[in-house]
């Protein structure tokens, strides 16, 4: 049966238009919900497993069905990699490696291909968020600019690439010793649904831009980009072997490339739960290096000397219900000084409406739906869980638009959290604030810190001393005062504690994808 798309949206708010213009600006077109769906209607789906410059079955000719969560319906049949065709794509991607026809070539032209590589992005992009539209349900809007950014990732590291020397080191006379960074070899990368794209180009640019040979195992709930992007890369002019995606299920082709004795790297994005599987694939094989960007519980705290407590509301309402709350850095645990607590949840809760989710593949909706079946379900256990435990829903808190067959959480915010209740420490990944109140500074660090995640956090407060102060004490990879931006290309995103080991983006990712070499030569 097919279903119609949900209804639209109306036009957003001003509340939340200027999130959409931001959004819409990141793109050099203007969309248009015709357009978009005219160029839906003439999509073509990449389905089958990139290997060695060919799309190929799998192996063994197992397939699974791609589901769009927009209607529930199956958009088509995916090849299912497993661990036959990860032996496949290791030897072709370590065949071209030792070849050198890309980890030998001149970091200029290999700069010169991937611009090409984003150029062909750029041309695309149209087609490529609507494939990450349909695909996991994230505004058409924001899925181009998550392509954008794409775009950007790419032309960044290329850009860098020819720009770094290597050392000379303070040797005696008698001694030349060059410390030098060479690529690993062959980098394999998992990543997540969330941001499809998005997150294996934070591996793949750097990894390429850095000369090794690359294969992605997308998630299996959003792979039809990954797949595209591939031939992209391809018709830019990386050699055959060097750009590989292999679609399939995580304890199988995921498992297979964690655990393969010719990958040197692993890059992993995703749960906390499977990044620690990922350490041990590394142990149990050959200690391959492995970086992890895993899961976060972030605090936005608020005090009530915050420079604009109009403006903190509408971030941290912005920061939430952003790609429906499926972000590893949202600002999920909003810690809120007592003396402000009522009147600003009053402001969080009129900043949510616009949020209200829509027909993805219009251009004016701000939030589309949840990736599948099962992360629904799983939003709405939390949210009775937040209940039978005492917190209590201000807005929100159902599932809606279910008769377009998809998959639809309206914005949910909780007050009378405790931190000790489920819905503040577990990770929810969905469209669901947890308002915890607190009486002072070091009430507010205790709780800040009183995770075992330790990805983001932020501070809205005018006083230098108190802000200055907290920064430095706060456990996590990102503290943002008085902004929700976290910026561009040139600044490191990773985790401390359990959110993770390791930085995607700015020139510390290119670490990841180097190994340090001495080479000392004796003169006479
Ligand atoms: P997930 O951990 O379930 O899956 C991530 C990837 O791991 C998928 O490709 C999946 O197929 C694979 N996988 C699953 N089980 C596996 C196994 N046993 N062996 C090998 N691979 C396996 O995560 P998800 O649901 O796709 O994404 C949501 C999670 O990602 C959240 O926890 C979120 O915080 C995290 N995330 C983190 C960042 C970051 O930068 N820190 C960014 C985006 C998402």
């Amino acid at each position: 049966m097919i279903r119609r798309p949900p209804r639209s949206t109306p036009k957003p708010s001003s509340a939340a238009s200027d999130v959409y213009k931001r959004q819409v600006e990141r793109l050099t077109m203007a969309l248009a919900l015709n357009d978009v769906m005219e160029k839906k209607s003439s999509l073509d789906f990449k389905n089958q497993a990139f290997i060695n410059g060919n799309y190929i079955n799998s192996v063994t000719g197992k397939t699974f069905e791609s589901i769009s969560p927009v209607d529930g319906s199956i958009i088509t049949s995916v090849s299912e990699c497993d661990v036959e065709d990860i032996n496949i794509a290791v030897k072709a991607a370590r065949d071209v490696f030792e070849k050198g026809s890309w980890s030998r070539m001149a970091p200029s032209k290999r700069k010169k291909i991937l611009f090409n590589f984003a150029d062909l992005m750029k041309k695309n992009i149209l087609e490529l968020g609507l494939l990450e539209t349909l695909n996991m349900g994230k505004p058409i809007t924001r899925a181009t600019g998550d392509i954008a950014a794409c775009i950007n990732c790419t032309k960044w590291y290329a850009e860098a690439i020819d720009k770094l020397y290597d050392d000379v080191a303070p040797t005696s006379d008698n001694l030349i010793a060059t410390i030098t960074k060479e690529p690993l070899g062959v980098v394999g990368a998992v990543t997540p649904w969330n941001f499809p794209l998005l997150m294996a180009c934070w591996k793949f640019a750097p990894a390429l831009a850095t000369g090794n040979s690359f294969i992605l195992k997308p998630a299996e709930q959003s792979p039809l980009s990954a797949l595209r992007v591939a031939e992209l890369a391809m018709e830019a002019g990386i050699p055959e072997g060097v750009f590989n995606v292999v679609p399939g299920y995580g304890p199988t082709a995921g498992k297979a490339l964690g655990t393969h004795m010719d990958v040197d790297k692993l890059g992993f994005t995703g749960s906390t739960e499977v990044g620690r599987y990922f350490l041990s694939y590394a142990g149990e094989s050959n200690m391959k290096r492995v970086s992890l960007e895993c899961g976060g519980k972030s605090p936005n705290i608020i005090f009530a000397d915050a420079p604009d407590l109009d403006h903190a509301a509408k971030m941290a309402a912005d920061g939430m219900f952003g790609n429906s709350g499926q972000v590893c850095d949202a600002p999920s645990r909003l810690l809120l000084q007592k003396s402000i607590k009522d009147e600003f949840l009053e402001k969080v809760v009129s900043y949510s409406q616009p949020w209200m989710p829509g027909n993805p593949f219009d251009p004016n909706t701000l939030m589309g739906s949840i990736v599948d079946k099962t992360q629904t379900e799983r939003i709405m256990n939390y949210i009775d869980k937040g209940k039978s435990e005492g917190a209590n829903v201000i807005t929100g808190g159902d599932q809606v638009l279910q008769d377009s067959g998809g998959y639809y959480v309206s914005p949910t915010v909780f007050k009378d959290v405790q931190n000790s209740m489920t819905v503040a420490k577990e990770e929810i990944f969905g469209p669901v604030l947890c308002a915890i109140d607190f009486e002072n500074e070091d009430e507010a660090l205790q709780i800040a810190n009183d995770t075992h995640y330790g990805l983001n956090a932020m501070i809205w407060s005018n006083d230098l001393n108190k802000v200055h102060k907290l920064a430095k004490r706060i456990k996590s990879g990102k503290v943002l005062i008085n902004s929700l931006s976290d910026g561009d290309m040139s600044l490191p995103h990773g985790g401390y504690k359990q959110s993770g080991s390791g930085r995607d983006k700015s020139l510390e990712a290119l670490g990841q994808y180097t190994q340090t070499k001495l080479t000392l030569i004796e003169v006479k």
